[in-house]
């Protein structure tokens, strides 16, 4: 059998699995029509091989961004210098680049300047791996693989394609986005390439934080990040990004625990629910601040980490400004950290219960539980869901079903109520008798009417705040 009719049966097999979906044939039809090659590339044509649900549309292209410009009514010129617009069509992103070479990454990030080429072949080269190298000609309906990424598809293995090195060197996010692929996909970086993601790991240092970020979320997307985080760690780069996370490694935490902190975080991550960003971070940087308050008694034996969510809560916050997360991820995360050390009793009053939901916030209450989920298994490595946060759940749902005010929206009477009933000035007061009220009814929810909260206000104000400025 010649090199031809083996590729011609390898075309039939994928394409009985190819179900390109009818919006992407419409589309790759303008192509057509206007005397372009049009081919489906990167992450789309790998998931379908791989079985995978599709995330996006990567386009490639013998058309120059005008061109593109021309033929469809919204276009995003999204880095039109680079060749690449994104095109909205029957609301759906596809990212269109021009076949191109790039030319010289002097800075270790960016091509200096690319080139465009008529060749397909050409363009599939300068990308990072060879699972992510292949095209499919929406045209002709055939799959083009020169750099032999379906067999390492099969295999499951990353490999860069040229020289592992100069690849990294060229762009150093490329070796973050091994470690991230290896993950999402549970393959085994090659090893010529890993040898080369260790020797350029000063490369990253150079890569926009906002670029780490983004390869950062896919891997928490992943089933089990803690395969990446295990490769960012074994090639060095996870001492460059987040250092706070090394400093866990080998900082034992007696009897109870089976891991030493680092692991306890990666096993935490893996632990949290894949489709909640914020739980896996906070669940990743939970005890962050462990290595700093480790005291040991007198004994020698026992360890204790005194306040050491409050110092976590922090080092989150700093890592998450530092790879420019969004404020209100930061936030987020940083109250679930700092907010993470409860511990329920079946003894705690109703009163006891409402102050902790209105302290967590009732949007956080889940997380904090997927939260202590994820952390209790990652103590124990298996399965295990404590019987007092079962009890716990339980009775937060009783709390949230019977009368309740739990924050200071939920008032019977508001701050203009006090203003005009007390007859004081708008301020600071106003804010520490409805703080004072919020306390009252959450002791004793039936408290929360109107002449009720007045009478209390009142009495309040006159005893406690009247003399206060
Ligand atoms: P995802 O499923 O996360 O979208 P993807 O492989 O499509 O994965 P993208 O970042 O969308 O990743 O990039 C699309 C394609 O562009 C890649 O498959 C790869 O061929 C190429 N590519 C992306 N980033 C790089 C890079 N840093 N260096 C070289 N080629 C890259
Ligand atoms: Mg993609």
């Amino acid at each position: 059998m010649t090199a031809h009719q083996a590729s011609g049966q390898h075309l039939h097999e994928y394409r009985t699995m190819f179900r390109i979906p009818r919006v992407v044939k419409d589309f790759a039809s303008f192509f057509s029509e206007a005397g372009f090659q049009c081919f489906l590339v990167g992450g789309a044509v790998r998931d379908m091989l791989l079985g995978r649900k599709l995330q996006d549309f990567d386009i490639a292209t013998d058309a120059l961004p005008e061109d593109v410009i021309g033929v469809f009514h919204r276009v995003i010129p999204t880095g039109i210098k680079h060749g690449t617009v994104t095109v909205l069509f029957k609301g759906i992103r596809f990212e269109v680049t021009t076949f191109r070479i790039d030319q010289d990454y002097s800075d270790g990030r960016r091509p200096d300047s690319v080139v465009f080429t008529p060749s397909i072949e050409e363009d599939l080269k300068r990308r990072d791996f060879t699972i992510n190298a292949i095209a499919y000609d929406l045209h002709n309906h055939r799959l083009l693989d020169p750099l032999d990424g379906r067999k390492d598809l099969k295999a499951g293995i990353i490999r860069a394609i040229g020289d592992p090195r100069e690849r990294f060197r060229e762009d150093g996010l490329r070796t973050i986005r091994a470690c991230r692929f290896a993950a999402q996909f549970c393959f085994e970086i090659e090893e010529d390439t890993f040898a080369g993601i260790s020797r350029s790991i000063d490369t990253v240092k150079m890569v926009s934080a906002e670029r780490i970020r983004d390869e950062l979320i896919r891997l928490l997307e992943a089933n089990t990040p803690s395969v990446g985080f295990g490769l960012l760690d074994g090639s060095g780069l996870l001492r460059l990004i987040i250092p706070e996370l090394t400093a866990c490694q080998n900082v034992e935490q007696g009897d109870l625990h089976r891991y030493d902190v680092y692991h306890h975080l990666l096993y935490a991550c893996d632990a949290a629910p894949r489709d909640n960003l914020a739980v896996r971070l906070a669940a990743l940087f939970h005890d962050l601040g462990k290595p700093e308050t480790l005291r040991t008694g007198p004994g020698g034996g026992e360890v204790s980490f005194h306040r050491h969510e409050q110092l976590s809560a922090e080092l989150a916050e700093k890592i998450l400004r530092r790879l420019r997360f969004s404020t209100h991820i930061i936030k987020q995360v940083g109250h679930l950290v700092a907010q993470h050390m409860f511990h329920y009793e079946p003894q705690w009053t109703d009163a006891a219960v409402r102050r902790f939901v209105s302290r967590i916030g009732e949007q956080n209450i889940a997380d904090i539980l997927s939260l202590r989920r994820a952390d209790q298994l990652a103590i124990v490595g298996k399965r295990f869901v404590s019987d007092s946060l079962i009890a716990l759940e339980k009775r937060i749902e009783n709390v949230l079903a019977g009368d309740r005010a739990l924050t200071l929206k939920e008032l019977a009477i508001n701050g203009n109520d006090i203003i005009r009933e007390l007859q004081i000035p708008r301020g600071p007061r106003v804010g520490i008798i409805l703080n004072h009220l919020l306390e009252s009814v959450l002791d004793d929810p039936k408290q929360n009417e109107r002449e009720i909260l007045l009478r209390i206000a009142k009495n309040f104000y006159e005893s406690r705040v009247s003399d206060t400025r």
